[in-house]
């Protein structure tokens, strides 16, 4: 009986837009990432003003296309261009065209992946958000649990080698993910001025599309960042949800909060309010696209010996909640 005595109730978070409370936290990692591109753009276009001499041909110019691959399962752009108006120098010089390449590809990596593998610029947004779900679940655990109150302390669940193990291993998919945007983007930047350069396109426009390409870059690297981030902080949920009821014997659980936004997908909203295992909940997110956009949280919660939670009231009222949210016409949203 002491084992399941309860003190209180998890905590529903009063923004019920942003259960996760990343708003704030996500937003400081996009304008970390809005300073690197705009460095990023400025680095390049001081390269391409080295790099693209030439000379005018006074000819008409010729509508001509070329076509940029955009992110995994969204269609390519097709660019419009005025092809045939200028002759670039790297187009008979194939020495300094590589030379080019290389330094298009370290200028992307010096941005991007700033720090390297071992200390990458990212890591400290992705560490602070595993905190912050340590945290959470700490405090939501204690507020449960007197045995877990008494026994657990914050510093004792940081100082754990699978603590540091987890933000380990959060690090290296981070990197990861960075080294696949910078890639993509020299892919992307190398066709586009392959192209150009191959068609006559004057340089203004061939670095006006490099920018509209990076803005494209931008925003795929702002949502691979918050994926990044909110995983890392239901990771640690996850973690030490587990952890407590082995180390504990303490049943534990989590309690699905959905932001229910005019976005939300229907099959994250009807989560709201279920309790679920953590194995259900991995398999959920290890389903390719449930981890985008997504701005559920997974609260960690203390349940009866048959797999309840303890206060029902919580359960109702966000039953309530959710039956709002379909009221309202939503639901019918597939994004
Ligand atoms: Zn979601």
């Amino acid at each position: 009986m002491i084992k399941n005595q309860r003190t209180g109730s998890p905590i529903i978070p009063r923004n019920k837009a942003d259960p996760t409370q990343s708003g704030k936290h996500v937003r400081k990692m996009y304008r970390d990432i809005e300073n690197r591109y705009h460095g990023l753009k400025k680095a390049l276009r001081q390269l391409f003003d080295l790099s693209f001499s030439g000379r005018e041909r006074n000819q008409n110019s010729l509508y001509s296309y070329i076509l940029a691959k955009n992110a995994q399962n969204e269609p390519d752009s097709l660019i419009r261009v005025n092809a045939g108006v200028y002759s670039y120098d790297l187009a008979e010089r194939p020495d300094e065209y590589a030379r080019f390449l290389e330094r298009l590809q370290s200028i992307l990596d010096e941005y991007l992946l700033d720090g390297g593998s071992e200390n990458l610029w990212a890591f400290s947004h992705i560490a602070a958000e595993y905190d912050r779900g340590t945290l959470n679940a700490y405090t939501n655990l204690s507020l449960q649990s007197e045995v877990y109150a008494s026994q657990t302390t914050l510093t004792y669940l940081m100082s754990q080698p699978a603590y540091q193990n987890q933000i380990a291993a959060a690090f290296i998919s981070t990197f990861s993910d960075w080294r696949g945007i910078s890639d993509a983007a020299r892919a992307d930047l190398s066709n586009i001025i392959g192209t150009s350069i191959a068609r006559g396109v004057n340089p203004r426009e061939t670095a006006r599309i490099v920018s509209q390409r990076l803005d494209v870059s931008m925003s795929n690297a702002k949502r691979i960042a918050q994926t990044e981030q909110v995983g890392a902080l239901r990771r640690a949920n996850w973690n030490e949800t587990t952890w407590a009821s082995e180390r504990l014997g303490l049943r534990t659980g989590l309690l699905w909060l959905s932001a229910l936004k005019p976005t939300t997908r229907s099959w994250h909203a009807a989560r709201h309010g279920k309790v679920f295992t953590v194995e259900e909940v991995e398999a959920f997110y290890a389903d390719g696209g449930n981890r985008f956009n997504c701005y559920c949280a997974t609260q960690p919660v203390l349940l009866n010996d048959d797999g309840t939670i303890y206060n029902k009231g919580i359960i109702d009222k966000l039953e309530h909640e959710k039956n709002g949210w379909k009221s309202s016409g939503r639901g019918e949203n597939e994004n």
